[in-house]
């Protein structure tokens, strides 16, 4: 295997190939600037492109020493069907990474043991994994990654060249193409409320 290239931006290592798109994703996280995370190429994740994860070595360190992992797979590999990475566009790398660092703004939000019964549940029950990766979507759109998000989902969704137990899968356990429009024009409402709000407080101050 080639060496690749690898980018240490303070806390952060990221290989040169995705490097533009991991900094764009983690632009729209500004609470994650002083955590340390390492994207890293893995050879194979099972059922999945990528996958979030506490380091262990310092799982127990507190919440906020706490360093944490992005694996990433060149390849998605399902019941035979082989897919590149090479064949991800941009935005949908972002996308996919802006939910994977939605998982990390969850993680950070527990303790050492309630993220290992989190890992052994999340192994165990459908049920799990759906809340999980739900979490992850909502942090992300929340964010403001809505337009990547969903450019994501749609490039899954309607990819013939994926195999259909995969997109069962994720139409099976993540937030749906519509329930993300529904979370983007209620974030973008909450937004409008907030900003005439603002105004009317502007204005009483105004008339006092
Ligand atoms: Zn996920």
């Amino acid at each position: 295997m080639k060496q690749e290239n690898i980018v240490h931006q303070e806390n952060k290592i990221i290989p040169a190939q995705i490097e533009k798109e991991a900094k764009k994703a983690l632009s729209y996280y500004p609470e994650l600037k002083d955590i340390e995370i390492e994207f890293r190429y893995k050879d194979e994740i099972k059922k999945s492109f990528m996958q979030a994860q506490p380091k262990f070595s310092n799982l127990f360190k507190g919440k906020n020493s706490r360093s944490y992992y992005i694996f990433m797979s060149r390849k998605l590999n399902i019941e035979g069907d082989e897919f590149s990475m090479d064949e991800v566009p941009s935005d949908v790398i972002i996308g996919w990474l802006g939910h994977e660092l939605g998982h990390i703004m969850d993680y950070r939000e527990k303790s050492a043991v309630g993220l290992m019964i989190f890992g052994m549940r999340y192994v165990t029950s459908s049920r799990y994994i759906k809340e999980a990766e739900r979490a992850a979507d909502t942090y992300a759109v929340n964010h403001g990654m809505g337009e990547y998000i969903l450019k994501t989902k749609n490039f899954i969704l309607n990819n013939s060249d994926l195999s259909e137990a995969y997109k069962k899968r994720i139409a099976r356990l993540y937030l749906s193409p519509e329930e993300i429009v529904v979370l983007v024009n209620k974030l973008e409402e909450d937004m409008e409320d907030s900003d005439k709000e603002k105004d009317l407080e502007e204005a009483e101050k105004e008339t006092n």
